[in-house]
């Protein structure tokens, strides 16, 4: 019998058994089509890792990892070069995990990793609606001529779901077109004034979190393949978050972790610990 010297270095507070979660996480290290600085890629690994220097409790949410069930699953195994089929293997993975009845949290990579969760997403919850954090829109209609890029991943979502199911906070970057977009098409939330509309807007259908970490200022997470100065401080972002404690998440994923152009390791843990906030905001008690 193994004792509690043999350290599992999964997820810090991972359930050990897949059938018994309700969450599984899943690591993405997708960043094939990274406009900037590539090296997404190696953050879920990183960010398991710097997990373990978490505590399982969140005092923000009076909640412990250890009320939860969730499983780490890994990381999927995608190859690189290959857009087309890396996106393919993850719908694949989502629809096999949607199948069980768990729920999806994504550990990217680039954020159109998030593009085939949506759409497996999409045939199992057709009501469903996202919640984008971000500092870019995401809302090209192609980007070098590409349709499918981490800068037009939400433009296709909404292409699927209808614009009116996507909210938008704390975009700060993008084109002239897509400020047009968001405005004509009203996506975006810039004032919590307006969150009790959102609330009743969203109340009792399924709602999918994307969690794009260069919404959090370059001052607080450096390591990101797009870095935009004048972004929310870790605690504005923890608190957005906690306004929508009363909606029902079914899927979620934060991306866009680069970890290695902070070599302090810092912007490693500050997604560890968002990631943490989500689970327990999300992820219902056992
Ligand atoms: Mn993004
Ligand atoms: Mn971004």
């Amino acid at each position: 019998m193994l004792n509690e010297h043999f350290l599992s270095k999964n997820w810090l507070g991972a359930s050990k058994s897949f059938d018994k979660s309700d969450w599984t996480l899943v690591g993405l290290p997708y960043d094939g089509t990274c406009s900037y600085r590539p090296g997404s890629r190696f953050a879920p690994e990183q960010i398991r890792l710097a997990s373990w220097g978490l505590e399982t409790y969140s005092p923000y949410q009076n909640k412990d990892l250890d009320e939860i069930a969730f499983y780490d699953a890994g990381e999927l195994d995608l190859p690189l070069g290959n857009r087309d089929a890396s996106l393919n293997i993850i719908f694949v993975a989502v629809q096999k995990i949607l199948a069980e009845n768990k729920h999806w949290l994504g550990i990217g990579g680039e954020h159109l990793v998030t593009y085939p969760v949506i759409q497996a997403y999409f045939k199992k919850y057709p009501d469903l609606a996202v919640i984008h954090f971000d500092a870019h829109a995401d809302l090209r209609d192609d980007y070098l001529g590409e349709k499918l890029s981490h800068a037009t991943v939400m433009r296709r979502i909404c292409d699927l779901l209808g614009a009116e199911n996507l909210t938008q906070i704390g975009i700060r970057s993008g084109t002239k077109d897509e400020f047009e977009w968001m405005q004509v098409n009203n996506t975006q939330i810039m004032n919590k004034s307006e969150i009790p509309q959102i609330l009743s807007k969203l109340a009792n259908r399924p709602i999918f979190l994307s969690v794009d970490l260069d919404v959090l200022d370059p001052g607080v997470l450096s390591g990101t393949g797009t870095p935009e100065p004048g972004g929310m401080s870790f605690n504005e972002l923890i608190s957005w978050l906690l306004e929508f404690k009363s909606l029902n998440f079914v899927g979620a994923d934060v991306v866009e972790l680069s970890p290695n152009y902070d070599t302090s390791g810092v912007s490693t843990i500050v997604a560890a610990k968002i990631i943490r906030e989500i689970l327990l905001l999300a992820a219902h008690h056992i």
